[in-house]
């Protein structure tokens, strides 16, 4: 499959059907799983970090494949985009995500997390219906707008299409937005101008930085500068450490979010609440 041209080995056409094919059968079975209740929605706390209290969480799917077993997210997600099938599952999504919510409150009234945050992709954003399809799942569930944070990432709303105007939309109905991987991108601070946007979840990359040797955090620290002046909320992704919550905080940052505060579970509000059924 691979030739030699001048000392060179070139190998793309061979490579790229293969990939597509790839991409193709796992597209497939994306389909399938659809049909057989294959994804799970998971839950990943996000809190303030005067007291570790959790204020929000944020919505993360799992495809759990009778044969695959476990498949990353960023490994489906691009081909659900591409085939078409993010649509009906980030549907899906979001109405999970927004019933559990709605049953976090049910059980915990006031005592619930304050709003759920549910990521959404350029192809969702980029369909006609969809700002309308969000409000038809929160009136189902019961939820005010308010109660969905909405997570784009700014190549995402830069993708062309309508993105902006959904984003728009969306925000115009009272739902919240949050720039998702803030900083990861390639559009300016300018966006932020352009675009309604409460939340910036500040990369994990940037938080990496903090407490490494070597590290610079100087991202971090421009960021909740930005964000302050702006008027926005900041979160800090993929906090690890008690020294890295330590330092954001010092930072002045309020929200943070990361395996040190809790990894994404199926139930994080219901099992640390409720004690578990004493043994018999
Ligand atoms: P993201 O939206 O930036 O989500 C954060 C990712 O970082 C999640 O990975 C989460 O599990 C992981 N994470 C959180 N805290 C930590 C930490 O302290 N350390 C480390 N190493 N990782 C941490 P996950 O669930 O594998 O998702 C990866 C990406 O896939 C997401 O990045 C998002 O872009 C996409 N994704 C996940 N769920 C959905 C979804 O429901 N819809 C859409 N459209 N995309 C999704
Ligand atoms: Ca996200
Ligand atoms: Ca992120
Ligand atoms: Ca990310």
């Amino acid at each position: 499959a691979a030739k030699s041209t001048g000392g060179q080995l070139v190998e793309y056409t061979p490579a790229l059907d293969e990939r597509a094919e790839a991409a193709e059968r796992l597209g497939a079975d994306l389909r399938h799983s659809l049909d057989d209740g294959d994804f799970h929605v998971v839950y990943q706390p996000i809190v303030d970090l005067g007291d570790s209290s959790t204020v929000a969480v944020e919505a993360l799917v799992r495809w759990v494949h009778p044969v695959r077993g476990f498949v990353s997210p960023v490994a489906f997600i691009p081909v659900a985009e591409d085939n078409g099938l993010i649509v009906e599952l980030g549907e899906w999504i979001m109405r999970t995500a927004c019933r559990k919510l709605s049953e976090w409150r049910r059980v915990l009234g006031a005592a619930a997390p304050l709003y759920i945050s549910v990521n959404v992709s350029a192809r969702q954003l980029s369909e006609p219906g969809f700002p309308a399809v969000v409000t038809t799942i929160l009136t189902e569930t019961g939820l005010e707008p308010a109660a969905l944070l909405v997570e784009v990432t700014e190549t995402a709303i830069f993708g062309g299409g309508t993105a902006i105007e959904a984003v728009e939309s969306l925000h115009r109905s009272g739902i919240r937005i949050a720039l998702d991987d803030f900083g990861t991108g390639h559009s300016s601070l300018g966006l932020l101008r352009t675009v309604p946007v409460d939340v910036l979840k500040v990369d994990k990359s940037f938080v990496d930085e903090i407490a490494e040797p070597g590290g610079n955090p100087v991202i971090v620290d421009a960021l909740i500068h930005v964000s302050n002046g702006l008027g926005l909320r900041a979160v800090a992704e993929g906090v690890e450490t008690e020294e890295q919550a330590v330092y954001l905080r010092d930072l002045g940052y309020h929200y943070a979010q990361g395996y040190h505060f809790g990894r994404p579970s199926p139930d994080p509000i219901l099992v640390a609440t409720v004690p578990a059924a004493p043994p018999v």
